[in-house]
């Protein structure tokens, strides 16, 4: 099958509330840019207080209906919803390559991801089912259930903007909430065709809304006492702030944060394997994944064997627009990302790293006004540079020596962030070793980038995640509801007058 038309849709994107698209009130706006061609795309119409009001008041009036529905009955709207889905899968990847900028075939695999989940939720009935104990004392069962928790937010980051709200809705509708997702303003559009798409699988008005904007919208969703809980996805400082002030208004709040994920080598690796791993993992997406790969720990002699393939591999990646078909790696989604992504470059020079590939200055025929930038290799990275701390997120590998496995544990769990990990080993011990060792919530063992399926769920350790529970999966299902613990007795075992010692099985 060929790669679909572009999108090239210049309309203005705005809300959806209570089943309808709507310009709202707000009277701010922000451009959508092309990041390949550096054109202003569309304007994204950016939420007023009001909009956010409206959208709450839409959810609330729509909750309880949804709420009684069977879930068997949801689970057939989510069914209708994955069809629909998987009809358009094509076209909601071009949207996210229009304005994220990744390649056409990363951004169909984001959609299937995504879907993934919403097959998952699908499962609801058996997810929901609860524990049932029979005569806890003579004559009276205890049973568990789970309920909704009413109104629920998402706030989402730019790098997945299909994929990461499919990690949030679809559980929440599943569970009989109402969803208010909150996208990222650099490209909105993959969230209005899902909501156009619920409503077609027959969701009733109201229980999905969308408010575009920033963060006027986010301190409206945060300190609306109507909003049950808030699940953020996106960097640290904003995930803490989230964290933070959701928890003081008395939600319930899941906030995933940034990453720097390390990926040990060590020298009984398959070479071909980890340069193949690390080339894709580190420039996949231009490095704008929260599970990139941007540090490798080279263990013993590997640092020697593996650089210069490493640089080869960098030098000649396929940097193009996302939507042509040998594209490798697009370009980064704003200029100002771009220009942070290049400044921490000249910083990591600065630092005294060796800069063996530098991407920086990046020309692409054709598109010389887009927000490229090449693959970039750093050796001997050490562990006080800025360019090691802090996450870049882009297109920047950073290779750090270690005598030992030992000195590679140590690096990885001395790190603030704790989102994803890889070990690549022939050695079953050293493997195991390493995943019960290491201080991190995701870990991958000759696998690059371990992002769980969506019956697993999802999350880091440390500075990696705000929070109690995982998105998605099971853990999901729990952020999304709340248990009942119900005791039953009947008629004939009352009238013996009250009780005043603490009940005890008899
Ligand atoms: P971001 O933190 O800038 O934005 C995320 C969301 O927060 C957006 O919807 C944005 O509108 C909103 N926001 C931004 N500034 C705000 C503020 N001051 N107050 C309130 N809301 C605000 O993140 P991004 O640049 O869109 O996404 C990239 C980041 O997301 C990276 O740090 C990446 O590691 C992280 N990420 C993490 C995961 C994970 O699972 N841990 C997954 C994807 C992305």
């Amino acid at each position: 099958m060929g790669v679909p038309e572009a999108f090239t849709r210049t309309t203005d994107v705005g809300h959806w509330i209570g089943g309808a698209p709507t310009r709202g009130s707000g009277t701010r706006s922000q451009t959508v840019w092309n990041p390949a061609t550096g054109a202003a795309a569309r304007q994204v119409l950016l939420a007023a207080t009001a909009d956010v009001d409206a959208a709450v008041a839409s959810a609330r009036a729509a909750q309880p209906a949804w709420a009684e529905t069977p879930p068997i009955r949801r689970a057939r709207v989510l069914n209708a919803f994955l069809a629909l889905l998987n009809q358009h899968r094509d076209t909601l990847a071009a949207m996210i390559t229009a304005e994220h900028g990744k390649v056409f075939s990363d951004a169909q695999g984001e959609v299937t991801r995504g879907i993934d989940i919403v097959e998952f939720s699908c499962g609801i009935p058996q997810l929901l089912k609860g524990d049932y104990t029979d005569q806890v004392s003579t004559g009276i069962d205890n049973w568990t259930l789970r309920q909704p928790l009413g109104v629920v937010a998402g706030i989402t980051p730019f790098n997945f903007p299909c994929m990461v709200p499919c990690w949030m809705f679809p559980v929440a509708l599943a569970c009989g909430n109402a969803f208010i997702l909150k996208p990222s303003e650099r490209d909105p559009s993959a969230s209005l065709f899902m909501a156009e798409l619920l409503k077609q699988a027959g969701l009733p008005d109201g229980v999905f809304n969308v408010v575009q904007g920033d963060k006027v919208a986010v301190d409206a969703l945060l300190a609306h006492p109507d909003v049950k809980a808030v699940s953020f996805v996106g960097s640290t400082p904003i995930a803490q702030y989230i964290y933070e002030t959701g928890a003081h208004h008395g939600k319930r709040v899941q906030a995933l944060g940034g990453a720097k994920n390390h990926m040990v080598v060590m020298p009984d690796a398959d070479l071909d394997q980890a340069v193949d791993a690390l080339i894709g993992s580190a420039y996949g997406s231009a490095g704008e994944r929260c599970m990139a790969i941007s540090v490798a720990v080279l263990v013993g002699d590997v640092g020697e064997r593996i650089v210069p393939l490493l640089a080869e591999r960098a030098r000649t990646l396929k940097v193009r627009n996302g939507m042509e078909p040998d594209a490798e790696m697009g370009p980064i989604v704003t200029r100002e990302a771009r220009d942070r992504i290049e400044n921490y470059i000249a910083l990591g020079v600065q630092e005294g790293a060796t800069l063996v590939v530098d991407g920086r200055g990046c020309q692409v025929s054709g598109h010389e006004a887009g927000f490229f930038t090449g693959g970039t290799l750093f050796d001997h990275v050490r562990p006080t540079m800025r360019i090691y701390r802090e996450e870049i997120f882009g297109p920047v590998l950073a290779c750090v020596r270690a005598k030992d496995f030992a000195e590679a544990v140590q690096l990885v769990n001395e790190h603030e962030f704790g989102n994803g990990v890889s070990c690549f080993t022939s050695d079953g011990g050293v493997a195991r070793e390493f995943a019960r060792r290491i201080q991190v919530g995701m870990v991958g063992i000759n696998v690059p980038i371990p992002v769980p399926m969506a019956w697993h769920g999802f999350g880091g350790w440390k500075k990696s995640l705000f929070g109690d529970m995982h998105a998605y999966g099971e853990e999901g299902v729990r952020f999304y509801t709340k248990q009942k613990s119900v005791m039953q007795r009947w008629p004939d075992s009352i009238g013996k007058g009250a009780e005043f010692a603490m009940p005890v099985a008899r």
